[in-house]
């Protein structure tokens, strides 16, 4: 996963880019980068590993000039977490550059590697987003929209891309719309970013979202649009909504804040824990969700754990041993709520079940009587290939395991997920044109040949 922010027609392109990508830090924690584009149409790029808040020098940030800028923050799903990973990417080609941000996972990114290189292209990264940039170079139409569509063709799989070809900005989203994509305007000029929550930071209001399979270029002309694929059908990351987004966005048009909300009541519903004292979240990500089951349970919420700021998404961590040393420096219950007490937890998913181990055992070692866990998605039993870091099915520990299994493996007096219906339910558009894939095992597409190697980099075999 990552986040991408664009900025077309205001002087302070890269600031408003900086600040665009703190509000999508959640969605990549691994590097930030951005590529400005002066008024000359010279483009310069500063690309660093680590946080948006450790990347950029404010020297840095003052040779960033010009009206035009894409940012991205990463979290790799393709392509080792290296600085020559980083993006934007920038290349220098025949009478120009071509800049590329991209969010999402290409699902046949190993072939179409395997053809340009093939025909001589020499990549310098591992990622599966190099093979749009090659693809674009090569492309033959007239107009920048064009040739990124021209470049598209044949491309598979998750992408929200923002490309600067000389000084056209050029946005695109996938077909089947996986990844969110909205544009918004600032004064004469536009943004575009993953979610809205980067377009509030910069003061800009939004106009839509880009609409699956549409190409929209912008340049010294105004905006363009392609509309590729009307009336295809769409397949929109129900996980967005679960984990990935922040509450404070809208994503595919409905407030994250209502469907994790909703996610918290149906949960209730169907799980219910009669007898329990207290419902509380695991911070941050759940924290609507356990509202939303608080308020229909009618059981009081509290804040029972408390997370450090300072250390970033656990998940992340690339082994093991490191996930299970942070669940500790990363959360610390609050005795006073949970001594004596029956409690329900709530959380928006479990991935590997590290997390959800230690902090049960964390919760009971705060004196809690009984701990029942609830969570505000169903089950992950399938590999994600459109973006999500859930790639093997062995890791997936609801795939492992039977109910009572998990019980005790999670060390819970009892343990309720949502259905996989309730979880569609509740979703702001209704229950159709979402990705579940995660979650049911159905794939709306072909999944890749050799998933390893995609996320390897699809490199010599
Ligand atoms: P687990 O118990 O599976 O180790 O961890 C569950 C936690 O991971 C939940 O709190 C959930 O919010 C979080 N999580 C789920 N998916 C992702 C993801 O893709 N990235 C990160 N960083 N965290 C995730
Ligand atoms: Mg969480």
């Amino acid at each position: 996963m990552c986040g991408i922010f664009g900025v077309y027609g205001h002087r302070d392109a890269a600031a408003l880019t900086q600040l665009g990508l703190y509000s999508l830090q959640h969605r990549g924690q691994e590097s930030a980068g951005i590529v400005a584009v002066d008024e000359g149409g010279r483009a310069r790029v500063s690309r660093a590993m680590g946080l948006v808040s450790e990347g950029f020098e404010e020297a840095e940030m003052m040779e960033l000039k010009g009206p035009i800028a894409i940012g991205h923050t990463r979290y790799s799903t393709a392509g080792a977490s290296a600085i020559e990973n980083a993006q934007p990417i920038l290349a220098r080609v025949r009478h120009g550059h071509i800049a590329l941000a991209h969010n999402g996972n290409l699902t046949n990114a190993v072939e179409l590697r395997r053809a340009l290189e093939d025909g001589g292209a020499i990549f310098s990264s591992t990622m599966d987003s190099e093979v749009i940039v090659h693809r674009i170079a090569r492309a033959q139409a007239k107009s920048p929209e064009a040739r990124v569509a021209e470049a598209l063709e044949g491309v598979e799989g998750a992408y929200c891309l923002m490309v600067v070809l000389d000084e056209t900005v050029v946005v695109a989203r996938d077909p089947h719309g996986w990844r969110p994509l909205v544009v918004g305007k600032l004064g004469d000029g536009f943004v575009f970013a993953s979610e809205t929550c980067a377009l509030d930071i910069v003061g800009a209001t939004l106009e839509r979202e880009i609409l699956p399979g549409e190409i929209v270029a912008i340049d010294e002309h105004g905006l363009r649009s392609i509309k590729g694929t009307e009336g295809a059908p769409v397949h929109r990351c129900v996980f967005e909504h679960v984990y990935f987004a922040r509450p404070d966005s809208k994503v595919f048009g409905g407030s994250v804040d209502h469907s994790r909300r909703a996610l918290g009541r149906q949960l209730a519903k169907e799980c219910p824990s009669p007898g329990a004292d207290i419902v509380f979240a695991v911070p941050d990500s759940s924290n609507s969700a356990a509202l939303g089951y608080a308020a229909q349970s009618g059981i009081p919420y509290e804040l029972a754990l408390i997370r450090n700021h300072y250390i970033g998404r656990t998940f992340i961590q690339p082994t093991q041993a490191g996930r299970d040393a942070k669940v500790k420096v990363k959360y610390n219950p609050v005795r006073e709520l949970l001594e004596g007490k029956s409690v329900v937890m709530v959380d928006d998913s479990i991935v590997r079940g590290t997390t959800t181990r230690g902090l049960v055992s964390l919760v009971r070692a705060a004196g809690a009587r009984e701990v029942h866990m609830r969570v505000s998605s169903a089950p992950i039993i399938s590999s994600c290939y459109y973006g999500i870091d859930t790639p093997r099915r062995e890791e997936l520990i609801a795939a492992q395991m039977t109910h009572d299994e998990l019980v005790r493996h999670l060390g819970v007096d009892s343990l309720g997920y949502l259905s996989l219906d309730g979880m569609l339910a509740a979703m702001p558009e209704g229950p159709d044109g979402y990705c579940h894939a995660c979650f049911s095992g159905r794939y709306p597409t072909a999944i890749p040949l050799e998933p390893e190697l995609l996320r390897a980099g699809g490199g010599p075999r």
